[in-house]
């Protein structure tokens, strides 16, 4: 497993929670605008000074297909290589994936569908199309040192398909777990999902591939993202992604908005007594200064409410 326990001053135990923060790509990919590359430099930037330490800042894929991400070798080019901070470019293909090595990235995210449907309007591909994607990619990773993962979308619940059966998640992720993913995502890509359903899911695949760390991504869209959050850690799963403000639903998924906000991820888990190595108050100032820059509110809760408020301290 890829969770750490560290130990708190009472003698506790904290359990780690690792979050990926994906409001550089999977958010900033779903705005109406494209964000100046300076700008999403200057983003990146002021999240690794929050604490976050793996950041998915752009995706290689055809400049035509997502215009908000033209600019992917020019934000890796700007930001500055830390030894502690991974930077994930999206990778769909061999292209793309030669591209996201010549940039520098040090870990690639691949993504398949739990159904055709959802794969064909999303990647232009069939599943079994994005599967031998990932089975010729991933070892080219692990050649260089780069480390692959990836995540299956839909794997809650499908807009054009509607329930997703576990067999089938389980299905997909065992064959993808054969090319030794350093973790497999489960994705609630139109925030569909409950907190039981999570747990259930999570106990199948875990069953299936108890060998390969997992990561769950959540979306808000029905407002259950937070409590799905918590089914997967209590689950056993210590990775989440979140999205800075709570930006970003998918441009192919009708109606699907709103990836789970970080701030409001990070509050719950910190207050809950996880580890997040994030500093709670600077986030909350990255999806301000966010709001600022795009013009208009950002959906996450924190961003307005604030942390839990302080003792007003005696002169
Ligand atoms: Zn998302």
């Amino acid at each position: 497993m890829s969770a750490s326990a560290g130990t708190e001053g009472g003698g506790s135990i904290m359990q780690r929670v690792e979050i990926v923060e994906v409001g550089p790509r999977d958010g900033l990919q779903s705005e109406p605008e494209v964000m100046p590359t300076e700008l999403k430099v200057e983003l990146i930037g002021r999240l690794v000074a929050a604490g976050l330490r793996r950041i998915e800042v752009a995706s290689f894929v055809h400049p035509k297909r997502v215009p908000q991400m033209a600019d992917a070798e020019a934000v890796m080019a700007a930001l500055p290589r830390r030894a502690d901070v991974q930077y994930i470019g999206l990778v769909l293909n061999r292209r793309g994936f030669d591209r996201a090595v010549a940039a520098g990235c040090t870990e690639i995210g691949m993504v398949t569908a739990a159904t055709d449907s959802f794969a064909q309007r999303n990647q232009g591909a069939s599943v079994e199309d994005t599967l031998q994607a990932w089975e010729e990619i991933a070892p080219l990773a692990h050649a260089r040192s780069i480390r692959p993962q990836v995540t299956v979308s839909v794997a809650f619940g499908c807009p054009f398909e509607g329930e997703v059966a576990v067999t089938r998640v389980v299905e997909i992720v065992s064959r993808l777990a054969t090319m030794e993913p350093v973790e497999i995502a489960l994705a609630d890509t139109i925030g569909v999902a409950v907190p039981m359903q999570v747990t259930r899911l999570v106990e199948a695949v875990r069953a299936a591939v108890p060998h390969i760390p997992l990561r769950c991504h959540f979306h808000n869209t029905r407002n259950t993202a937070v409590a799905n959050a918590y089914a997967a850690v209590s689950a056993g799963v210590y990775t989440l992604d979140a999205s800075v403000g709570g930006i970003g639903g998918c441009p192919f998924a009708p109606n699907a908005t709103g990836n789970v906000a970080t701030e409001d991820l990070v509050y719950m888990l910190s207050r809950s007594g996880y580890e997040t190595g994030i500093d709670l108050e600077q986030l909350i100032e990255v999806a301000r200064w966010l709001e600022a820059q795009r013009g208009r509110p950002v959906p996450s809760m924190l961003s307005k409410a604030g942390g839990f408020p302080k003792r007003a301290v005696a002169a």
